[in-house]
């Protein structure tokens, strides 16, 4: 088979104008990005308000190898596929980071003949979104130290100032770093660092805010350090939200693309799932609910992170339903579960899919609790033998759960009419969504609610540091937010090397952190990552570029 930038450079895009009239976006609108891309006017999505919503499918996955499981590629592969059955269908994903793309993972436009095109723009730069995030962020770093080289009259502590500065690569080498070295006029020296862009509460609040005015309001919000006194300090103290706004007015648009069956696809939108709430704008899905009787919302790592943070976080602030949950596993992710070390998953090992199996079905089970009915789609690659997939297949409907082999990735749509039927089906019996919290109840029970139901835990552990800034966000008023769990997706347990359905373990917070302006709590469990590094041997050394502008190695 081909490789997946292969495929994409042979695919043919429709003009996105041509893509925007079936979904009848006037012109007017659409604010074309070169041939293949566009951003929609936000006044549009306002003109839609009084329209029915269509039925919103949530994708999510086990927990994953490091390579991905292939959400991206189910979610674009079903939509698809719902096209193909004659119904009226698009998805909605993040937008990729430069970071994993010239790291491990590689970029985030889907695989074989499920992907979003142009996959090369998508990947690199695409419409500049991410770009706008980390520079209204570092405006409002400049800005903080700016204010504490100007006689600081807010009182800010130096050594109290939350807010870091954002980059949108791996390099390690700026977790730490001692900044305003040089003398009087160089800044006030103190310590801080960078994390990575799709890490910003910028990119949170973009994700959530539900247009300029909101925008605003939120980044006006955040709360960038504290005085000497301990009182909060936010960008709106500093006057930075109408400039961070200004900055982020082509950014909050939805991006419209499409896939390689041309079904249409907004990409907008990127905060990590570790790390900050993990799905593609509000903007986007809210519009996309209103042009579509089917929408397909790809969540980022698994059942434990995004998708319980699209449940718990997401669907309350953007009023969404999610009326099904697709759970993509694959067979070579269940033989890591079931101990199997990673150089030989590509052999076949029945044992090894048995006792990874646990996994399955602790994601099955988390999704279930939030009364949304479950299909199992089973990514099928190339390796997996006939044994291993019936295997799976047998053992998930012994469980009454529903599951479809996808080969959407081999075949394209074609590869998921089985698993459009199963969702279809799902859709038909109804549903009982509901968080899995109140947001009223204290922090500390929000934060053990979702690790003892979700992640499988006995207990949390609130390191002394975390009890403390718990205790002192409910007295500032901060306690009726939901919490945003940060967790490796390496592992249900906050231990990434805890394989399979991990028992008898506490989870540790370690740091709180508040993120006012997206309007949530950060519990930061275990080792956890703001700012990722390279591996070794990076994407990047493999990819390239022609005379002719063809680009290679990207996947
Ligand atoms: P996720 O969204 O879960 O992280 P992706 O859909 O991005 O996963 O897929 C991760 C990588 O795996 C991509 O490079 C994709 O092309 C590849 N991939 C996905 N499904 C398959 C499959 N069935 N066979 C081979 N490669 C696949
Ligand atoms: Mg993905």
């Amino acid at each position: 088979m081909l490789s997946d930038i292969d495929i994409a450079q042979a695919a043919r895009c429709k003009p996105i104008g041509e893509i925007a009239r079936d979904l009848g976006i006037p012109e007017e609108y659409l604010v074309p990005y070169g041939r293949n891309k566009a951003k929609v006017d936000l006044r549009f999505l306002r003109s839609l308000e009084d329209r029915p919503q269509g039925k919103l499918i949530l994708v999510t996955a086990t927990t994953p190898t490091a390579a991905g499981e292939g959400k991206t590629t189910v979610t674009i592969g079903l939509a698809q596929a719902l096209v193909r059955k004659g119904k009226s269908a698009m998805l909605c994903l993040r937008e990729p980071s430069l970071g994993p793309c010239f790291g491990v993972k590689g970029g985030a436009a889907g695989g074989g003949y499920s992907q979003v095109l142009p996959m090369e723009e998508i990947n690199l730069h695409f419409t500049g979104d991410i770009h706008a995030v980390g520079v209204a962020h570092n405006l409002l770093s400049a800005m903080i130290d700016n204010h504490l080289q100007q006689g600081n009259p807010l009182g800010i502590d130096p050594r109290r100032v939350t807010w870091r500065r954002v980059m949108d690569m791996n390099d390690r080498a700026l977790r730490h770093l001692v900044i305003g070295l040089g003398g009087k006029g160089d800044g006030v020296p103190r310590e801080t660092g960078f994390d990575i862009s799709v890490a910003s509460e910028v990119m949170a609040i973009l994700c959530l805010a539900d247009g300029i005015e909101d925008l605003k309001a939120r980044l006006g919000r955040i709360v960038v350090a504290y005085t000497y006194e301990g009182k909060p300090v936010t960008a709106s103290d500093l006057k930075a939200q109408g400039a961070m706004a200004a900055l982020l007015k082509e950014a909050i648009q939805p991006n419209l693309v499409q896939t390689i069956e041309h079904v249409p696809a907004f990409v907008h939108g990127g905060p990590f799932a570790n790390i900050a709430h993990g799905t593609n704008s509000i903007a986007a899905t809210r519009t996309a609910l209103r042009l579509r009787d089917y929408v397909v919302v790809e969540a980022g790592f698994a059942s434990d992170l995004g998708a319980e943070k699209f449940m718990d976080i997401v669907s309350p602030y953007g009023g969404f339903h999610p009326e099904a949950v697709v759970v993509v596993t694959t067979v070579r992710a269940l033989k890591l579960h079931g101990g199997l070390p990673k150089d030989r998953l590509g052999e076949e090992d029945l044992e090894a899919v048995r006792a990874g199996l646990a996994n399955l079905e602790a994601h099955i089970g988390n999704m279930q609790q939030f009364g949304v009915p479950v299909v199992v789609a089973l990514n099928r690659f190339t390796a997996d033998t006939d044994r291993e997939l019936e295997l799976v297949r047998g053992a998930v409907q012994a469980q009454g759960a529903s599951i479809a082999l996808a080969e959407v990735w081999a075949k394209g749509g074609e590869g998921g009419l089985e698993l459009a039927d199963r969702v279809l089906e799902a859709l038909d019996k109804g549903n009982r969504y509901g968080p899995l919290y109140a947001w009223n109840l204290p922090l500390a029970e929000k934060i053990r609610t979702v690790a003892t139901k979700v992640y499988g835990a006995d207990g949390v552990v609130l390191e002394e540091g975390a009890a403390k800034t718990l205790k002192e966000l409910e007295s500032l008023g901060y306690g009726n937010l939901p919490v945003c769990m940060a967790k490796t997706q390496m592992s249900l347990s906050d231990r990434p090397e805890l394989k399979g359905r991990p028992k008898g373990f506490e989870v540790h917070v370690r740091e709180v952190r508040l993120s006012a302006g997206a309007g949530f709590v950060v519990a930061i469990c275990g080792p956890i990552m703001t700012m990722p590094g390279l591996p070794k041997s990076p994407a990047a050394e493999r990819i390239d570029i022609d005379a002719d502008g063809r680009i290679t190695g990207l996947f």
